[in-house]
């Protein structure tokens, strides 16, 4: 199995902060999240780590577990 990249997380947009902010105990309440990573230069590989491993929890490259799932399907059926 190929060795994961994680380096772009010394880079994210949330490192030092509360990672409680990232993982809401309602997904309605993601803003605060969202908004720390819309900012972010890593979104994108942040994104494609928690697509690829399938994080079922909380906010990654802007998306929730939610949004996540959703955009999963669509990548199936593309
Ligand atoms: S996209 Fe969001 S969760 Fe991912 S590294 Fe950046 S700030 Fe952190």
């Amino acid at each position: 199995m190929p060795e994961i990249d994680l380096s772009w997380r010394s880079s994210g947009a949330c490192q030092g902060l509360d990672p409680q902010i990232f993982y809401p105990d309602n997904e309605e309440n993601c803003s605060q999240a969202k908004s720390v990573c819309s900012e972010c230069k890593v979104r994108i590989a942040c994104l494609t780590y928690a697509l690829d491993s399938r994080e079922k929890q909380g906010v990654w490259g802007g998306t929730s577990a939610r949004e996540r799932r959703k955009l999963l399907r669509t990548r199936r059926t593309a």
